[in-house]
């Protein structure tokens, strides 16, 4: 491969957070051979708020990038809760209960499962600074100035710093995202978590979704070894003013004592950003989160950083190899492999928001949905896709 180390810059890559897509993008980058740093403005372990759920499609990953296998994770405590059943309902109405998924659902505390990540990257010998802010970042020249006074200077960025992304906003500035679309697209998360000494031990032992508190979005109960996380996500422009009220409506049904659940936070997640320009003259990049891609649907994110991290690091290895242009193979990459499924989950999403969500109420529909059931959490976990979906499949 044609290395590009010259004296004039610091690293060949240098990468704006290390949660799990900044992580996995300096350990790949690290690997294929290149003088690669990740700054992250905070000090590991550190949380992040998130539901913690892993799918399928991203144990392939963990397996394909780093050799990491279910049991691998499970033995090293990186997995903190597993279970079969699931629950969803309209309220608390029950449309499906007692499902078995053919795959788990694996949950993680994102303390651990990101520390983890990070341990990954700075064993591969990738340069890691904790603690330390990127506060300007020059997308021409690639430079970027921290706030202790540090300035690196690298032939490559990838801006993998989540959804208050600070290279995301030098996009803006530049007009190369343009505002207005970025926030159409946005939702919101709120989670509060409740100890496990403060319930009954038989309770909330299953990953649970309600619709019906929120218009486009849902509640979430997602349990852990030590606590039981509640939350609620959805489109921010359909549901101002209504988040904490459908967080507090979503815990008075389930019956749970107010006071023993934590504070609420919040956090943006990215629902249906992905059509903005993600890349710049061929070398910053920006993965994840902080380039808007995420489930627009489940909101999940935890995969897509680290599957964006992969075709990043695959993009900047064939502009190398003078195969191909950055920009050329990072789109074409998502493109074909994630767009194409997002589009299929843009439509569902307007179904189910639109329409099934007013007729949750209805009996029909739940049988409609039961019979539907396997195949939609088949997606969900992304062992198949929409695209081989035909109606005949469902029943
Ligand atoms: C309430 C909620 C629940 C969720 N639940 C799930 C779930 O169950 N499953 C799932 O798959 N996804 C879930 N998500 C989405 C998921 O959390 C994100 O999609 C995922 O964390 C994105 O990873 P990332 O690496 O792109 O960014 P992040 O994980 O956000 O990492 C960004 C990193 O950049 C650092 N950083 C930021 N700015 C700077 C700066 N200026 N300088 C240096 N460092 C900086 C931050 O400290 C951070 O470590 C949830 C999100 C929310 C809000």
């Amino acid at each position: 491969m044609n290395k590009i180390s010259q004296q004039s810059v610091d690293y060949d890559v240098s990468i704006v957070g290390g949660g799990p897509g900044g992580s996995t993008a300096g350990y790949l980058l690290k690997r294929l051979g290149l003088n690669v740093q990740i700054i992250d403005k905070d000090i590991f372990p550190r949380q992040k708020l998130c539901g913690g759920i892993l799918t399928f499609k991203t144990f392939k990953l963990l397996k394909r990038v780093f050799g990491e296998t279910v049991e691998s994770l499970l033995d090293k405590h990186i997995i903190n809760f597993s279970t079969n059943r699931f629950e969803i309902n309209y309220k608390v109405k029950r449309i499906m209960s007692n499902n078995i998924s053919q795959f788990p659902f694996y949950l993680v505390d994102r303390k651990v499962y990101d520390n983890f990540l990070l341990d990954k990257a700075k064993e591969a010998g990738v340069d890691v600074i904790e603690g330390d802010k990127v506060e300007k970042v020059n997308l021409n020249t690639c430079e970027i100035s921290l706030s202790k006074g540090d300035k690196f200077k690298s032939n490559f960025i990838i801006g993998a710093d989540g959804a208050n992304s600070i290279v995301k906003q030098e996009f803006i500035r530049n007009r190369i995202i343009r505002k207005e679309q970025w926030n159409y697209n946005l939702a919101t998360g709120l989670e509060c978590f409740i100890d496990r000494k403060d319930i009954d031990k038989n309770l909330f032992n299953y990953p649970m979704i309600s619709f019906g508190f929120l218009k486009y979005g849902y509640n979430w109960l997602f349990p852990n070894k030590d606590k039981v996380i509640l939350g609620v996500g959805g489109l921010i422009r359909k549901n101002k003013g209504y988040f904490k009220k459908a967080l507090h409506n979503f815990i008075s049904a389930l019956g749970i004592n107010p006071e023993v659940v934590s504070e609420i936070s919040g956090h943006p997640i990215p629902y249906g950003n992905f059509k903005v320009t993600p890349i710049y003259k061929n070398k910053v990049i920006l993965i994840g989160d902080a380039a808007g891609i995420a489930d627009p649907f489940w909101g999940e994110g935890i995969y897509y950083s680290q599957k964006t991290a992969e075709f990043a690091s695959y993009a900047i290895l064939k502009n190398l190899q003078n195969i191909k242009k950055t920009t050329t193979f990072y789109l074409h990459l998502l493109t074909k492999y994630l767009y194409s499924e997002f589009k299929y989950t843009l439509k569902l999403r307007w179904v189910i928001f639109n329409q099934v969500n007013a007729l949750l109420k209805y009996y029909p529909t739940h049988l409609l949905l039961k019979m539907m059931r396997e195949k939609l959490i088949e997606v969900t976990q992304g062992i198949r896709s929409y695209r081989w979906f035909r109606l005949k499949d469902f029943f």
